[in-house]
Parts: C-alpha cells; sequence; structure tokens
C-alpha cells in the first residue's frame, strides 16, 4: 500500500511549473516553485517541522509540551499540523493587520491564538514578539522556537527547498528569486544553490517599509525607512538571524499595490490561486527578467502560500478598490506626479533635534508652512506640527526655550513614491498631517493635507 504515517510526511517535493503568460516575450525560462502544494499551503510547513524536529532532538521540547511562536499565520498551520502529528499543544501570538481567514485556519487546527497590536515597536511588551517571548516564560515545559531566529529555519530550505529545485532543474537554474521575510526560504535554498553554483544569482523580494534592501546597500539598519505597510509575511522591521544578507545578491522592493496586481494576474493567467507575497515575488522577477535575463537562463521563484488567506483582501474587489489597487480609483495621480509638479522648486524644510522650540515656530513663520520633520544628522527622528506646539505652549510657555526633542511627536512616515492619492490619503490623519517621499535621487519631499487636496481639485 502507498500511504503516508502522518500528514507531515507529506511535506516538501512541490511541484515546479512554467509560468507562460506573465513572462511571455522575456528571454529564458521562468519556473514557478509552488509551495501551497506543502499539507499546510504553504512553503513555511517545512521548517516548522524542521524546528520541532530539531527541538525534540536536542531533549529541549519533551512530550505533553507547549508550542509557543509569534507568526503570520503560515508557520502556525505547519507547527500545528506538525502538534497534532506529535501530539502537541500550540498557542500562536499574530500581529493584528494579519487576515481573519489566518486566525480562523490556526483556530480550525486547533491552535490558540493571541492578536497583538501591528503598530508597535518590537521590543514593546504588546508587540507579538514579546507577548511570545513572556508567554514562553510563564508556561513550563513551552519551547519558543523562534523562526526569526532558530537556524533549523534555514536549514529545512537548505536540506529540502535547496536540493529539490537543483534536481527538478537538472542544475540548469541560474536565478532564484524569493521573497525575504525570517529568511529562511531565500537563505537556505540560496546557500545550496550557490554552493552548487557559484554564478547563480539571487533576488530578494522587499517591501516599502521595511529594512532589508537599505541594510544590504549600505550596511545602515535605518528606522526611518520602517513603517506599516500591508502586504503579509515578508519585509521586517528586524534583523532576524536567519537573514544571511552574504548569499542575497541584490534586493528589489514591490509596492504593496503591485504585489496584489500580479497575484491576481497568477490565479486568472497562470492557474495559481498564490497568495500575496507570491504576487510580490513574481512582480520583483519580472521587473528584474526584463532587463536582465538570457535566453539560456533558468530563473525560479518561490511562491509561497495560498490564495484562500486572501479573500477578504486582494481576491475582494471593494478591499482592493478602497485601497486604491483597482484601475477604477478617482485619482489616478501619484505622489510623484505632485512632487513633479512643483518642478524641482521644492527644498525640504526641517529642524535640527538640538533646536529650541522657539527657533522652530520662528522658522514655520518665515516659511509659512504648519508642520516640520525634526532631524538629527542624516535621520529623520521626529516631527512638530504648529497646532501642536501651540497647544503645548499654552500649558507651558516656558516651552519656548526647550529643546524640539522634549516636545517632538513620532517622525513622519515615508512612502513609497508611486503611491496613489487614496493611499496617500489614508495615511494623512488627524496624527499624521505629512508624510515623507525619497525619490529614485534620495532627494526627500513633503506631501501634506494640503498638496492631496490640491492634487484631488485640480
Ligand atoms: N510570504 C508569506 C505569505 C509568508 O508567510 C512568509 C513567512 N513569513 C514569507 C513570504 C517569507 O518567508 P521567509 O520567512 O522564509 O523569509
Amino acid at each position: 500500500m502507498n500511504y503516508y504515517n502522518s500528514i507531515v510526511e507529506t511535506i516538501g517535493n512541490t511541484p515546479m511549473v512554467k509560468l507562460n503568460k506573465i513572462f511571455k516575450g522575456i528571454q529564458g525560462t521562468v519556473l514557478a516553485k509552488v509551495e501551497y502544494f506543502n499539507p499546510g499551503n504553504s512553503t513555511k510547513d517545512r521548517m516548522a517541522l524542521k524546528m520541532i524536529e530539531d527541538a525534540e532532538a536536542a531533549g529541549i521540547l519533551k512530550p505533553g509540551g507547549t508550542i509557543i511562536e509569534g507568526t503570520s499565520g503560515n508557520t502556525g498551520m505547519g507547527l500545528a499540523l506538525t502538534a497534532i502529528a506529535k501530539g502537541y499543544r500550540c498557542i500562536f501570538t499574530m500581529a493584528d493587520k494579519q487576515s481573519q481567514e489566518k486566525i480562523n485556519i490556526l483556530r480550525a487546527v486547533g491552535a490558540e491564538v493571541i492578536v497583538c497590536p501591528t503598530n508597535v515597536a518590537p521590543d514593546d511588551p504588546r508587540s507579538y514578539y514579546s507577548v511570545a517571548r513572556k508567554l514562553n516564560k510563564e508556561i513550563p515545559n513551552s519551547i519558543y522556537p523562534n523562526q526569526y531566529d532558530n537556524p533549523s529555519n534555514a536549514k529545512a530550505h537548505y536540506l529540502a527547498t535547496g536540493p529539490e529545485i537543483w534536481k527538478q532543474t537538472e542544475g540548469k537554474i541560474t536565478h532564484y528569486v524569493a521573497t525575504v521575510g525570517t529568511g529562511g526560504s531565500m537563505c537556505g535554498t540560496a546557500k545550496f544553490l550557490k554552493e552548487q553554483n557559484p554564478k547563480l544569482v539571487t533576488v530578494g523580494i522587499d517591501t516599502y517599509g521595511s529594512v532589508f534592501k537599505k541594510y544590504k546597500e549600505t550596511g545602515i539598519f535605518d528606522e526611518n525607512e520602517i513603517y506599516p505597510y500591508l502586504t503579509e509575511g515578508f519585509g521586517e522591521d528586524i534583523l532576524p538571524k536567519n537573514v544571511d544578507f552574504s548569499v542575497i545578491d541584490m534586493f528589489i522592493k514591490v509596492t504593496d499595490k503591485d504585489g496584489a496586481l500580479m497575484t491576481r494576474r497568477l490565479s486568472r493567467e497562470e492557474g495559481m490561486f498564490v497568495g500575496w507575497s507570491s504576487g510580490s515575488a513574481v512582480h520583483g522577477a519580472l521587473e528584474y527578467a526584463k532587463e536582465n535575463l538570457k535566453k539560456d537562463d533558468v530563473m525560479v521563484i518561490l511562491l509561497p502560500d495560498h490564495g484562500t488567506r486572501y479573500l477578504a483582501k486582494v481576491y475582494n474587489d471593494n478591499w482592493m478598490k478602497d485601497h486604491g489597487f483597482l484601475e477604477t480609483r478617482m485619482f489616478a495621480s501619484t505622489a510623484r506626479d505632485i512632487i513633479q509638479a512643483r518642478n524641482g522648486k521644492d527644498s525640504l524644510c526641517t529642524v535640527a533635534n538640538k533646536a529650541k522650540v522657539s527657533e522652530a515656530i520662528l522658522l514655520m513663520n518665515k516659511e509659512g508652512i504648519d508642520q516640520i520633520p525634526v532631524t538629527e544628522g542624516e535621520h529623520f527622528v521626529g516631527s512638530v506640527s504648529s497646532s501642536m506646539l501651540l497647544e503645548k505652549i499654552m500649558e507651558d510657555p516656558e516651552l519656548k526655550h526647550k529643546s524640539i526633542t522634549e516636545v517632538m511627536d513620532k517622525p513622519m512616515q515615508f512612502v513609497a513614491p508611486d503611491s496613489t492619492l487614496d493611499v496617500l490619503s489614508s495615511f494623512l490623519n488627524k496624527e499624521n498631517k505629512a508624510v515623507l517621499v525619497r525619490d529614485e535621487n534620495q532627494k526627500v519631499h513633503i506631501i501634506t493635507r494640503h498638496d492631496v487636496l490640491k492634487a484631488i481639485s485640480s
């Protein structure tokens, strides 16, 4: 008889499928490694099983133990399946930006899920990283596998995903493209493939709002690069140990919108009903392939998960319209258009964090502006607005003589140059009076609510 002893034995050996329509006209062969064929419908099944097997082998996880993890859902699914097969309890912490489907799915396979706020710093006690750590300390016989830093994560891909791709392409693979979250599926696979062929090129896919690309290019961990984004599962505000920058040759950043639209194309044009990050990976890969791929090249793109988890988002037309991702949107212009309309006449006014509050007020009066970013050297460390200063000075007139650092609000968020007016307006609210945009020449521009209103009415 031909059967498996438990569901986890079906993990791995996923098929590779040619992308026929999306890469039409591009030289070379482009193949998708379709990871939703894993039993938990994602590539994360591989490393979930490996983290548990390695913990058992090391004697850290004992029968009847509890597995606690901070997960965007897919690792949770892999861990939950492994826990069922091996008899463990699972508790997962998750950021509240994740789709409700992901939470429901985890509860369906018997896990306990704790939802935590997205927009807090990783070291904030409310963050899903911190809550997971705290539970691990409190619950006896529990383990916190910590997919970000656990070497078993990348190792699972080094031992399986890499060799599978090498075998499936008969060693002909020349380019490997994957999204980078914890880094496991990119770096474990890349390490193996580069050992077979040191000339192989790897392209990591990053999001706007994440630190990876800048860190790779400059060695700087720039907190100003961090802002909330919608895409789920990759891009980070931390540097996980599983991200081995030495095996990632370059990063390409993909916007939420481009990723979402390509996700829908994969379903409709290739019949691959994949998740959002798959669309981001393919969009970035296409951008790279257009310029670089040659006739004999073989590019493999890892597609991490399945579309069912995104029915309420990427596959919901109303949600797409609300976010300005569908072309039926009312306002076609973007942050770039607003900046270009200034004809290079704008220069960003900033105030140093060491300056006095009175100096900022003087500057705002002189320039006729209502908000101003606060800088420390090249970094954007805060912001002040006239209404906020007025309110605070009314309470304490002495504040005028104090330094800006004592009164400033959080820094303005950076948004991508091709953010549409709809997206810009969703960022601009009572708390965020302006956003910043770094253009292709690294020059920083400010966009206020007034700018967006002007663009809408013109
Ligand atoms: N896409 C999705 C949907 C994911 O869940 C993950 C895992 N966080 C990734 C991409 C990135 O994979 P990795 O953690 O291996 O970098």
